[in-house]
Order: structure tokens, then C-alpha cells, then sequence
């Protein structure tokens, strides 16, 4: 282990960013970085950015400004404070972040992460560093794995990126130029690091990719394997409770996939899948390659294959071209699916993709106004959703504590959270729980006594 060194790692955006910054910390770990939560004592920042909206990219420069002044706050005391900016930014805005921000130190594109100890050795000297090629070899092999410590500090829900990029090119989207083109994980070693963190006491596992449902990684029978069969075998694994994966397209829901809801206790009943528009005009002009028809069919498959699926989606309002007929179709879709959550933006034109030089681009006003009807569309779904958890008996894995003493916090198998008086014990089990009070996004429950236990207190 080298020299003791503190670094401040902040994620922006999708979960991608969160796992990726969790796998930086472990790289740089044997080079004596241990993680602080106080950017004010760091050696070493990393800002991982996200690009998708212009707000989220926006961000970053409000965040390096603060990075600058605690850098030149550590100058007046002798210390060096580098800054280095990594993600969809970094990979998008390259040599234009240090011409913007002469603070930042180092530009890290997505795909070079398992160069930083190198990068950061390099920068230290005076110079500034911009790496945001996208190499041959693949990161993931050159990352190091969390050590067992780590993985226990973070907790008992993990996420494990099997699937990078997109060959989708949504018109509105950035991530097929930020993130490049799709590549998928082998099966193997996939497996591997599923095995590892359940050995560290990892429960649930959240497989992430862009589109994750594309995934098509080499299986250990040299064939590409679509991602129902990379579930099926991590269902296997012993001691890996719950699966989940996120974020997925419509077109990639194949029978196989829609198969393992049925067949996977492990899967749970919940569902990301964003349909953006519920107007066929709009969902063209997105290049999404699905009908209104299309999403209904295949999420009537998914609540056959598992009737109590809660779906959750996003959705963008304001789409050049986006009339109120086009948004009345949206709304209408909203209440014929009845999600039990979604996320919904506000279409901000991107640099560099076909939407940005589309003409007819939907002014502000119309926007706001769109985006706060759908918001309150959405609310009333997610509260009738939460409501019909009212009474209902649940397998709640409890997650950490509480706000309150002697409360923890658990998630059911919707997502959703759940909060429950019970000892620290049950930390990393799931128990039933009974949902006693619901509010907007919150269930509140008690522990379901067994009738053996509630009778030997009786
Ligand atoms: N791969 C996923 C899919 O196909 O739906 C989406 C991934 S994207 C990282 C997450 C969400 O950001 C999208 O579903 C979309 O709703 C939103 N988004 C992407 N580009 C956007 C833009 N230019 N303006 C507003 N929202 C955007
Ligand atoms: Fe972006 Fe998702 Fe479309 Fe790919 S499928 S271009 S990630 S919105």
C-alpha cells in the first residue's frame, strides 16, 4: 500500500455512474486512496458527470467552481487538491472542460477508468491530462475488484454493469455517442463478481446497462447469451436472494425475458421501461422503433407472464413536434398502463443529435405546463399503487437504519421503501412485513410475528 491519500468521489446522473464510481475507489484503493465524504480533505476529486440534459451537465461547472475554491483554500495551507472530471462530460466536452475550467487537472472519458492511477501520476506533474479515447482493451478487466470491506461498507444491495453503450440512436439521446457502441459482458465473468460480492454478504443484485436487455454476452458455451439466461444462472447462485436489472427497451422484451418473470422467484416483480411518448408521430420522430401498440402488447405479456408487475418508465415531454393531441396520448397511455412510478423531463436539445436541428422544437411555457400535468398524472398512479399495499403482507430486505432509532429501512419486492421497527439484526434478511400506512413514496409496516413466536409470547 502506498502513501495514505483521501479522495472525494461525486456521481451525477444514472446508476452507470454510481457503479462505475464505486469501481474507481477500488482502483485507485491499493495506490493508499481511501474515500472521504468531505470534499474540503481530499488529495484526489473526481466529479463523474453525467450529459443526458443540459441541466445535468450544467451541474458539473457549478461543482468545479466549488472544487476550485477548496483547491486554492488547500494551496494557502501547502496541500494539493487535484481535480479530475471522468463520464458522459469528460468523454462528450474533452480538451473544452480544461479550456472552460483551468482548475480541473484531469478529463477521464467513461471507457478509461483503469488508467487512473497512471493518468493521476501523470497530471500530478504540472500537466493537464485528457483521455477520452475509446481503447481495445476492455476496462472491466482491468478494474480492480472491491476487497470484502468495501463491498460490506456499501451495503446489501449492489449493482453490476454486464452491458456498456447503445446502437439504439434515439433522436433526442446521447449516450450512443458518449458511451459508445454496445458491448456485453461475458457470462463468466459476470458471474464471478456476482459471486464475490454475495460472498461479502451482498444480497440483491441490480444488473445495469444502458440497455440492458440488449445485453448478448459471450455465455460459457462461446455463444452470445441474451440476458434471461444470464439471469437464470445467477438465480442459482446460493445466497443471492433478489435480482433485479434496469434500464431496458421495449424492443429488446423478448419471450425469453418475458419467460423468466414467470419463472425466477428471484426476479423480482418490478420493472423499468421507458416508453418516452405515448404518440406514434412522436415516438417516430425518436427513432424508438415501437408503437403505442407495440409497449401495450409487450407489457400485457409481462403481466401475464407476472400478474403483480409494478412498471415504472420515463418519459419526455415537449419533443419538436409534440402537439397537445400528441401529448393527450401520453397522458391517456399513463392511465391505461397505471405505472406505479415514472420519471419525466422536459426535452433538452443536445449538441450533436438529430432532435437539437429538428424545426419545430416546442417553446418553454408549453413545456413546463406539459411536464407539471404529467407529474401530477404520474403522482396519483404511484399513490393508488402504494395505496393497494395497504394491509398487504410483504418479503421486505432490510437495507440500513432508520431516521429513527430503532427503525430500519427495507425496500419490498416493488422497490418501493419501507420502513419497520426491527432490530439491527435483521440487517441483510428479509422478513415479512405487514404494510400498516402508505404515504406518497413510502410504505410504513411491522414485523409479521410468527404464530409460534406470537403464541410462545402469549
Ligand atoms: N436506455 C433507456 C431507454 O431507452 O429508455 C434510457 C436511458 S437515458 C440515460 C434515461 C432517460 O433520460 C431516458 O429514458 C429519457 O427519458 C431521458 N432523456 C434522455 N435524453 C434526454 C433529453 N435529450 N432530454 C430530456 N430527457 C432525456
Ligand atoms: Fe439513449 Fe436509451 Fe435510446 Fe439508447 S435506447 S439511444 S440509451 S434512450
Amino acid at each position: 500500500m502506498k502513501g495514505s491519500r483521501k479522495l472525494y468521489i461525486k456521481s451525477f446522473g444514472c446508476q452507470m455512474n454510481v457503479y462505475d464510481s464505486q469501481r474507481m475507489a477500488d482502483t485507485l484503493a491499493p495506490e493508499g486512496y481511501s474515500e472521504t465524504a468531505a470534499a474540503a480533505d481530499a488529495d484526489l476529486v473526481i466529479l463523474n458527470t453525467c450529459h443526458i440534459r443540459e441541466k445535468a451537465a450544467e451541474k458539473v461547472y457549478s461543482e468545479i467552481g466549488r472544487m476550485r475554491r477548496l483547491k486554492e483554500a488547500a494551496a494557502a495551507e501547502g496541500r494539493r487538491l487535484l481535480i479530475a472530471v471522468a463520464g458522459c462530460v469528460a468523454q462528450a466536452e474533452g480538451e473544452e472542460i480544461v479550456k472552460r475550467a483551468p482548475a480541473v487537472d484531469l478529463v477521464v472519458g467513461s471507457q478509461n477508468y483503469h488508467r487512473l492511477p497512471e493518468l493521476i501520476a501523470r497530471a500530478g506533474r504540472d500537466r493537464k491530462i485528457v483521455d477520452t479515447e475509446f481503447p481495445p482493451d476492455d476496462k472491466f478487466d482491468r478494474l480492480a475488484a472491491p476487497s470484502a470491506a468495501a463491498t460490506r461498507a456499501r451495503g446489501v444491495t449492489a449493482f453490476v454493469t454486464v452491458q456498456e453503450g447503445c446502437d439504439k440512436f434515439c433522436t433526442f439521446c446521447v449516450v450512443p455517442y458518449t458511451r459508445g457502441t454496445e458491448s456485453s459482458r461475458p457470462v463468466l465473468k459476470i458471474r464471478a463478481e456476482v459471486e464475490r460480492l454475495v460472498d461479502a454478504g451482498v444480497r440483491e443484485i441490480t444488473l445495469i446497462g444502458q440497455n440492458v436487455n440488449a445485453y448478448h454476452g459471450e455465455g460459457p458455451d462461446g455463444r452470445p447469451w441474451p440476458l434471461a439466461r444470464l439471469l437464470g444462472l445467477l438465480a442459482k447462485l446460493p445466497g443471492l436472494e433478489r435480482l433485479r436489472y434496469t434500464t431496458s427497451h421495449p424492443r429488446d422484451m423478448h419471450d425469453e425475458l418475458i419467460a423468466a418473470h414467470r419463472d425466477l422467484p428471484q426476479l423480482m416483480p418490478q420493472l423499468h421501461l421507458p416508453v418516452q411518448s405515448g404518440s406514434d408521430r412522436i415516438l417516430a420522430a425518436m427513432n424508438r422503433r415501437h408503437t403505442r401498440a407495440d409497449y401495450l402488447d409487450v407489457v400485457a405479456r409481462l403481466r401475464n407472464a407476472r400478474p403483480d408487475l409494478a412498471l415504472t418508465s420515463d418519459f419526455i415531454v415537449g419533443f419538436p413536434g409534440e402537439t397537445d393531441a400528441d401529448f393527450a396520448a401520453t397522458l391517456s397511455l399513463v392511465d391505461a398502463i397505471g405505472y406505479a412510478g415514472a420519471f419525466s423531463f422536459k426535452y433538452s436539445p443536445r449538441p450533436g443529435t438529430p432532435g437539437a436541428d429538428m424545426d419545430d422544437q416546442v417553446d418553454e411555457t408549453a413545456k413546463s405546463a406539459r411536464l407539471h400535468r404529467l407529474q401530477a398524472a404520474i403522482d396519483r398512479h404511484q399513490a393508488t399503487f402504494n395505496r393497494s399495499c395497504l394491509g398487504g403482507k410483504f418479503p421486505v430486505l432490510f437495507e440500513r437504519r432508520g431516521r429513527y432509532d430503532g427503525q430500519l429501512v427495507g425496500r419490498s419486492p416493488y422497490l418501493q421503501p419501507v420502513q419497520v421497527e426491527a432490530p439491527v439484526s435483521l440487517i441483510g434478511t428479509i422478513a415479512a412485513v405487514t404494510i400498516t400506512e402508505v404515504s406518497s413514496n413510502s410504505l410504513f409496516g411491522a414485523l409479521v410475528q410468527e404464530p409460534a413466536l406470537a403464541g410462545a409470547g402469549a
